[in-house]
């Protein structure tokens, strides 16, 4: 039995996991998929103190820095099922294992989201990508479309732009989400077209993508001619676990935490993107800070219980 179980390998999981360690509690980190959705930040330029740090060195880090500690296990295991127990939850694995914790803190993230066009599942891995930071590099020379209008999909066309021969920038509405240095950054570019107030309806193939077609003509044709097609188009919270452990969601499925990242279920605390908290701000600094708030809960929840 140790005293929290984190569920997530991402920047809030490792951060929570490096305050439980300060806050001596015995801490077991687990997850199946290492360092979380940024691991596709290609440059990471707003981690405070760190001018540039890729996403992959900045979750290195923080995982180094969580394993540390004597009191931080880490496993790579997929967890299936979270149940209540009289002295807290039994987290049950993939394989049939399953370990208890006296608290659990959710960090789970997000899912990215799928276009849901004809082409899409045929062509995934044939040059349909749900990630243009970690597969620009296949393209190189090669002609790819971007969709989307937020920080992924124009920090992915920025990124494309430096192999690619042409990045299409395709996007529903005439103006990005995405934060204003990423948009005059890929605008910057020569091989990159912006193709505005556009959907794609079908992405096109034989053994692989060859283009996509349009809902409206872009310059006379409603079809492009691409060798790659990265869909950006945001994420959905990873919330089946927190959900089946009985933890209230927002009508978009996010987990509703209070200010101490404390979920409706006494016990379990949640942090992350997967949350509604930080006004949605998917970062890392809010990843990190809602980690921490969760690890001095957590503390405090295990402090209470200890006195009475
Ligand atoms: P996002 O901010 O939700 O943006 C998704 C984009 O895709 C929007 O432009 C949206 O259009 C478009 N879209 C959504 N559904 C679509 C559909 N069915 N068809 C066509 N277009 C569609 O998602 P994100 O860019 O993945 O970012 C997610 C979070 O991660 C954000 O909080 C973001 O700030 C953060 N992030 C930050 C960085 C960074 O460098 N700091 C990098 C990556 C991600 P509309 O604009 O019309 O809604």
């Amino acid at each position: 039995m140790v005293d929290v179980v984190i569920i997530g390998l991402g920047c809030a999981g490792y951060t929570a996991a490096i305050y439980c360690a300060r806050y001596k509690l015995l801490t077991l980190i687990v997850g199946d998929k290492e360092g979380g959705t940024g691991m596709a930040a290609a440059e990471v330029g707003d981690w405070p103190g760190t001018q540039f740090i890729t996403g992959p060195e900045l979750m290195e880090n923080l995982k180094a820095h969580a394993l540390t500690f004597d009191s931080v296990t880490h496993k790579l295991a997929r967890v299936e099922r979270i149940a209540k127990d009289i002295d807290g939850f039994t987290v049950h694995l993939q394989g049939g294992e399953a370990v208890q914790g006296r608290t659990v803190i959710l960090t789970t993230g997000t899912k990215h989201r799928l276009l849901d066009v004809p082409g899409e599942k045929e062509f995934a891995g044939k040059g349909v990508t749900y990630c243009a930071t970690c597969d620009a590099f296949f393209f190189k020379g090669k002609d790819v479309a971007v969709l989307g209008g937020g920080d992924s999909a124009v920090e992915g066309a920025a990124i494309a732009a430096q192999v690619a021969r042409t990045v299409y920038l395709i996007h529903r509405r005439k103006e990005f989400r995405a934060e204003p240095y990423w948009v005059e950054r890929v605008l910057a570019r020569d091989n990159v077209k912006t193709v505005l107030e556009r959907n794609v309806i079908e992405i096109l193939g034989d053994t692989n993508v060859t283009g996509v077609r349009l809902d409206k003509p872009w310059k006379g044709s409603d079809t492009i001619t691409l060798d790659g097609v990265f869909v950006e188009i945001g994420a959905d919270p990873d919330s089946a676990l927190a959900l089946d452990a009985g933890c209230a969601l927002d009508e978009r499925r996010f987990v509703k935490v209070n200010a101490g990242m404390g979920t409706s279920v006494p016990g379990i605390f949640a942090a992350g993107d997967l949350t509604n908290a930080s006004n949605y701000f998917a970062q890392f600094v809010t990843a990190a800070g809602e980690g921490g708030v969760a690890a001095n809960s957590v503390f405090h929840y295990l402090s209470k219980q200890r006195n009475f």
